[in-house]
């Protein structure tokens, strides 16, 4: 699968990544966590090969993301960026579709994948017919999930997919989510600055701070071991107040 392997990357003077190697977990969900600025989407987009690396390697099954690699490397991923990313000018089925028919694919075989997303994503088929601006946050990162989703990608990439939705859209995604990548059984890299979605959605969370990863491990790992002070200072930071508690 997608392996770094001592990848960097500065922009100008500002070292956005140092050297570092990372392999997601086939199958199961890695989460890179920290606070702004501090590397998550630069070494999301290294994945994708949207951003080449100043130093290292990039590989998917073997195989250097290069320019004579890349695009057939990219038809593997699904990438999902926090506003979706959808084609403003094109229908939702349009954006759900475009890769598939590029590559000549069979209508039929569109049409039942289509339809089977629709399912998966809870989409009733008519909202298909409507332009991202028409649909609301909810259902623009649902179509932008099945467009994602459309060729049965190896890798899943998700960029901060669900910061600019209301809590309770948010919530509703994150629960329909992590049973859709438990049942997919896909490989998932997930971008958030939330500790609380890291920890819902993460097997593994990846701490990152100023372009480099400071711990890696499960969320009983940075409350019980933290590698330094400044997991310590980040998880109490996201600690909510106590008196919003939901009773159990
Ligand atoms: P995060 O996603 O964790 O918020 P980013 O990976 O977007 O962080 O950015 C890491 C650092 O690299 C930031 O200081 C950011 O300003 C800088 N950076 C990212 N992309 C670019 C770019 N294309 N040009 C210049 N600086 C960039
Ligand atoms: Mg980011």
């Amino acid at each position: 699968m997608l392996a770094l392997d001592n990848v960097s990357k500065s922009f100008g003077a500002k070292l956005a990544l140092a050297s570092t190697s990372l392999v997601p977990t086939r199958g199961r969900t890695t989460v890179l966590l920290g606070p702004s600025g501090c590397g998550k989407s630069t070494l999301l987009r290294l994945m994708v090969g949207l951003v080449s690396p100043d130093a290292g390697r990039v590989l998917f099954d073997g195989v250097e993301l290069a320019p004579a690699s890349i695009d057939a490397i990219r038809h593997r991923i699904g990438y999902v960026i926090q506003e979706g990313g959808l084609f403003p000018h094109l229908d939702a089925r349009a954006n759900v579709t475009l890769l598939a028919r590029y590559l000549g694919r069979e209508a039929a075989w569109i049409d039942a994948r289509v339809g089977e997303l629709c399912g998966l994503m809870r989409i009733p088929a008519d909202a298909l017919a409507r332009y991202p601006g028409q649909l609301s946050g909810g259902e623009r990162q649902r179509v932008a999930l099945m467009r994602a989703l459309m060729l049965d990608p190896a890798l899943l990439l998700l960029d901060e997919p669900l910061a600019a939705l209301d809590a309770m859209t948010r919530r509703e995604l994150q629960t329909e989510l992590k049973e859709i990548f438990a049942r997919l059984a896909k490989t998932v890299v997930l971008v958030t600055h939330d500790l609380h979605e890291a920890a819902w959605f993460g097997d593994e969370i990846v701490l990152m701070r100023e372009g480099r990863i400071v711990q890696r491990g499960s969320l009983d790992d940075l409350l019980a071991r933290p590698a330094d002070g400044f997991v310590t200072q980040f998880v109490h930071a996201q600690r909510a107040d106590p008196r919003l508690a939901v009773a159990a």
